[in-house]
Parts: structure tokens; sequence; C-alpha cells
């Protein structure tokens, strides 16, 4: 089906011909809120998270075609839910228009696993959001508007660091995980955000009553559903997602009978994409994906776990006024200063919340991780508690780190990151001092 003919696209609000109402009339001109179920609103699917099967459990709708037919709070696509709002508003997309799912299907196979059932393994994400076009097939064809929130391809990806690894013999082609010119071959997966409100509240050992006032007060009431519609329990933030890159055997991830490697990265724009030397996260990403590579061919499995949660998201204009803080300070850009900086701007240290971050190893149905890539305690906790093993922890070698980023690993290693004592672990708060970054007047 198409139905983005854009000439057509009616006044917002307006139902395009042949389509389905948009629950305004065409001269209606007050705005209908969501707020209250309206008479006769009988066709909105119930959601039964944590069910044994997708039909069970029923289909999350998001979409606004048609407003009768949504069981939850806010919309699909997270944050670009803002640009699809802007894309309406500015009549260049249809507000009734549904997406073709032909042929969208998973390139790879993730099977329903034992840890999908239940209201607590899995809060943050939907494990059916990859299978909605096959498993509601019946409801789509009859006119729900059904999306997925997981889809699953392939790619071959080029990094120069990896035709470096091969120069150095570090890694070694295979011409199938590993090419000679240093691609690789991988399944990625990109994962939108699907909150079960009590499921949250309890991983945050909160109320839902607490966690919905927040959500309700602190985006500016954006959300006002989160106050009137307690009986919508599924809740689509605008925040950004998960990208899962897999190398070698999907399926061993699930079976785990073999070697299974893993890092968990949350996501850092300028080191990662323009290789800004403040800090270490490309070249842990980069030692992640060597560590991927080499697990997968040695039969088992790779995974990159890459979060949307920019500055330990906190997001980059904070993260670069602490850049500022940190390098005019009167001492120095010293690693004693590092989380104090971070703190003086944004009034707290970290917002990851790795609590909800296993989420994603529960939908692939992993049960233990061999060689876990991080020095982070909070993820190493976060798995622990939800029973996932890790075998091994690998720190990022010594000769990987920028010179400017040991300001912020001396200040990691202080605070009680983890190392495994061979590299220059020994560092003590009176080292701290001395670390100190490029001034501001160095660039
Ligand atoms: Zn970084």
């Amino acid at each position: 089906m198409t139905s983005d003919k854009l000439p057509d696209v009616p006044p917002i609000g307006h139902n395009l011909p042949g389509e389905k109402p948009l629950g305004k009339k065409p001269d209606q001109t007050h705005i209908v809120l969501s707020s209250h179920p309206r008479k006769g609103n009988v066709s909105a699917p119930e959601i039964h998270w944590g069910a044994a099967t997708a039909k069970e459990r029923g289909p999350v709708i998001g979409s606004q075609g048609n407003p009768q037919q949504r069981n939850v709070i806010g919309v699909h696509s997270g944050a670009y839910g803002v640009y699809r709002a802007l894309a309406i508003a500015a009549g260049k997309l249809s507000p009734v228009h549904r997406p073709d799912l032909t042929n969208t299907f998973p390139s790879v196979d993730i099977p329903p696993q034992p840890q999908w059932q239940g209201s607590e393994r899995i809060v943050s994400i939907d494990p059916w959001g990859h299978l909605v076009a096959a498993e509601f097939r019946d409801e789509i064809a009859a006119g729900f508007d059904i999306r997925p929130t997981i889809a699953i391809t392939k790619a071959r990806i080029q990094m120069p660091e990896m035709q470096a690894a091969l120069a150095s013999g570090r890694i070694k082609a295979d011409g199938h995980i590993l090419l000679e010119n240093g691609d690789a071959n991988v399944v990625k997966a990109a994962i939108e955000p699907v909150w079960y409100l009590p499921g949250i509240a309890k991983r945050l050992g909160i109320s839902e009553t607490q966690l919905r006032r927040a959500l309700f007060e602190q985006t500016g009431a954006m959300f006002s559903d989160l106050i009137t519609r307690h009986d919508r329990k599924v809740f689509l933030p605008p925040i950004g997602g998960i990208t899962l890159y897999i190398f070698g055997d999907v399926a061993n991830l699930a079976t785990g009978k073999n070697e299974i490697a893993c890092r968990v990265h949350d996501e850092c724009n300028g080191s990662d994409v323009f290789g800004s030397d403040i800090c270490t996260c490309r070249p842990y990403l980069v030692h992640g994906i060597e560590e991927c590579i080499l697990s997968a061919q040695r039969g088992g499995s790779g995974l990159i776990v890459y979060n949307r949660k920019e500055g330990r998201a906190l997001g980059e204009v904070v993260k670069f006024l602490v850049y500022n803080a940190r390098k005019r300070n009167p001492a120095g850009d010293t690693a004693a200063a590092y989380f104090e900086k971070t703190e003086c701007v944004a009034g707290v240290q970290d917002v990851r919340f790795q609590d909800l971050m296993p989420d994603v190893f529960n939908w692939l149905g992993i049960k233990r991780i061999d060689r876990w890539i991080s020095m982070s305690n909070m993820k190493f906790d976060a798995m622990a508690q939800h029973g996932i093993e890790i075998v091994k922890r690998i720190p990022i070698p010594d000769d990987m780190i920028p010179k400017d980023a040991s300001v912020e690993m001396d200040a990691k290693k202080a605070a009680g990151y983890f190392t495994d004592g061979t590299s220059s672990a020994a560092v003590t708060s009176d080292d701290l001092a001395d670390t100190k970054g490029r001034g501001l007047d160095k660039y």
C-alpha cells in the first residue's frame, strides 16, 4: 500500500478520501485530546505485557491514523516522532499514511525466548517488535496500523582500524566474518524504546504514580495521558534507541554453546564518529569489535550493543560545557576534577540507568557472556542482577588510549572502575592532580 501521494494531503486532522476518519470532522477546529476513552472506543486491543504468545500479549499500537486503535501513550520512532509531526505540520506527510511492510521482515531469526515471558525481565523494549508483520498479519489486514519497533538487517562495515589491526597481525582475515581488506560482515538490529511503565517503576524502585508524574511534569506536560490514562500501561518515550551489531553465529547467542564476546557502548558522537581524543570511546569500541571478530572466528559470536545515551545520557551540550569547565579549571584539566565538573554542570554524574540495559540480552536469550569488554561496574552489576553471567572482563589495552583521554581513564580507575591489575591500574587519589589534559589554548 502506498498512500503518501503528497498533493492529496488534507489539512491536519482531516481524512484522505477512502481513509478511515481521524476522529475530527473536516470543519472541526478544536484539538481532540486522547485523555479520556470515548464512547464506542472498543477497537483498541488490550496489551497483556509478558504473555506467552504475541496474540495473547496483543499488538502495541502507537500510530495516530486512527486514534481509536491506540493502546499506548506516546508515538512510534522515539525522538523522530517529533520530525514526523513536523512533516505533517508542513504538509509533507499524510497523517494517515500507513507503512507498506512488504519484504521488510528480519534478515535473520530472533525467535521467542523464555525470557520474553513475565512482566519483569523485559520492560523497556517490545520483544515481539520485529515480528509484528507476521504475528499480527490478520489484524493489519483488518485495518489496524501496527508497526514494527525492531528491524533486523545485514551490513558490511568498513573501519580503518580493522585494516590497521590486520596489518599488525592482531586479527586475521577469514574471508567471511573478516575480509582481506578489513571489511566485516554483520547482522544489525535497530530497536526503539517501548516502556512497560509498571515494570520500569519496579526496576527503579519507585511507584508507577511517581514515575508517571515525573515523566509528565519534567517533559513540560508533553504526554497528558501519563496522568489521565492509567489504563494505558505502555509508553513510547521520545528518546533514542539501541543498535546491535552481531558478528558470527546469531543462533549461538541464545544457545550459548560457543563463546560470546560483548561490548555495551553508550553513544559518544565526538569520539565514535569524529575521533575526538578527549575520551576513550572510539578506541574502546574498536577494541570491542576486534574481540567480537575474534570470538566469532573461534566459532562463537560477538555483540556490540550501541545505546543512544550521549554524554552519560546528559546530552552533548552538557558534555561540552563540562569539557570547558574542566579545561578552564585553575589547576588544569585534572582527573581529580573529572566527575566533579560533570556534577557542577548537570547536578548528577550519570543518568544512563544501566538497570534497563540488560533487557536487550533477555530479548536475545543470552545467559552468559564469556568476554565482556568494559570497565564499568554499573554495567557489570546490572548484568549480575539479571542473572546473566560474565565470565571474564577485558579492559582496553593501554596503547589504545589517546593521551588527552588519560584524564578520563585515571579518574575512572580511581573511582573504582574495573582494571585487571596488569596495566597502569594503580591510580590513587594522590596521583589524580598530576594527570592533566590539554588546555583550551593548546588546540
Ligand atoms: Zn567519549
